[in-house]
């Protein structure tokens, strides 16, 4: 028999038999909906991404070799990663702007736009949209779960059980 398995530290271990193709979808729509009403894991998905404090834009002019920067302070929605631009410099030209990210807002800004349509479509019922929401999300902190081959799935559930309580 095939198991789906979850726990984390705060929750005892549930055992989904996923033995068939259905009997996996099912599990994975069940987990999905603990995930989202009883652990709020997606709460951020639900709302726009935080707007930064400000956005800083950097670009390069190579007619008059020079470096462009634009600033902006409280931006009132969230700033798109480049845009185009008259060469504040008068060159003639136009440049690339490229926004400045630090490395932990650009994965921030990464998970977010492509989860968020994961999100929506697996609210719907999408379950390949689901089943890539849940994967991706897999190395988050209580978000991981196993499927294991086992023939008896009450001892496995015991043993588990039982490593938890050393
Ligand atoms: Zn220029």
């Amino acid at each position: 028999m095939r198991v789906l398995i979850y726990e984390n530290r705060k929750q005892d271990p549930i055992l989904f038999d996923v033995s068939t193709d259905e009997q996996m979808q099912d599990a994975l729509r069940a987990l999905f909906a603990h995930f989202d009403s009883d652990w709020n894991f997606y709460d951020s998905l639900k709302e726009p991404l935080p707007l930064p404090e400000s956005s800083s834009y950097e670009g390069y002019c190579p007619t008059r070799e020079i470096d462009i920067s634009v600033n902006m302070t409280k931006p009132r929605q969230l700033m798109p990663l480049t845009y185009e631009t008259p060469c504040p410099a008068a060159c003639g030209g136009t440049h690339t702007m490229r926004l400045k990210l630090t490395r932990y807002q650009e994965e921030e800004r990464r998970d977010y736009e492509s989860q968020k349509p994961l999100y929506e479509a697996a609210k719907k019922g999408d379950v390949a949209s689901l089943e890539m929401l849940l994967t991706e999300r897999s190395g988050h902190e209580y978000e991981g779960y196993d499927i294991v081959e086992t023939t008896d799935p009450i001892r496995f559930l015991g043993e588990i059980v039982k490593r938890r309580n050393c």
